[in-house]
């Protein structure tokens, strides 16, 4: 699927690192040294882009693993333990500093840190999505073959595919499916 639209959103990146995985994709695996760079520089972690080379793309595809296991926690302490060792691993102690929109509070590292940097913020993202949302709003696409992943931030809990283009072609196969019937 397409990159989130949250350009920035810390929890748009743990989910855009997942979907780098798509078993509507042949093949599914889309994670190279490119798609690492493009993902990066989405999330405006310019410099970070720059320094990816092919060698990071086996510690980036551990890590996505690790991210993907927290949609399929047991349940939500389970996606709260395992999103917490991430933060320990590759986080930072918490800093206040000075940001846009006021104080902000900041436990991951700079872009040296690389993926395990962007990585660190997309921890802290999910962590975030779990305490205001619920874990209960993390899904996997219902569109199969698609399994990727999204985080539910419609009013009624209504939302069940990854994106625009899994609604659209699951809905235009139940209407063929309709016309034939
Ligand atoms: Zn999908």
């Amino acid at each position: 699927m397409p990159l989130s639209r949250q350009r920035g959103d810390l929890a748009a990146i743990a989910v855009d690192l997942v979907n780098s995985w798509d078993e509507y994709d042949d093949p599914p695996e889309l994670l190279s040294a490119r798609w690492l760079r493009r993902w990066l520089a989405w999330h405006g972690l310019e410099a970070a882009a720059e320094a990816v080379s092919d060698d990071d793309v086996p510690r980036a595809r551990e890590l996505r693993d690790r991210l993907a296991r927290v949609f399929d926690a047991a349940d939500e302490d389970d996606a709260v333990e395992r999103l917490n060792e991430l933060a320990a691993e590759l986080g930072t102690p918490p800093q206040l500093e000075r940001g846009a929109g006021g104080w902000r509070l900041r436990s991951w590292p700079g872009e040296e840190a690389g993926v395990d940097g962007a990585v660190a913020r997309a921890a802290v993202g999910l962590l975030e999505a779990i305490r205001d949302l619920g874990w209960g709003r993390f899904g996997r696409c219902d569109g199969a073959p698609c399994r990727c992943v999204y985080l539910d931030r419609s009013r009624n809990l209504s939302r069940r595919y990854c994106c625009h283009f899994c609604a659209d072609r699951v809905a235009q196969a139940a209407s063929r499916r309709r016309r034939r019937a």
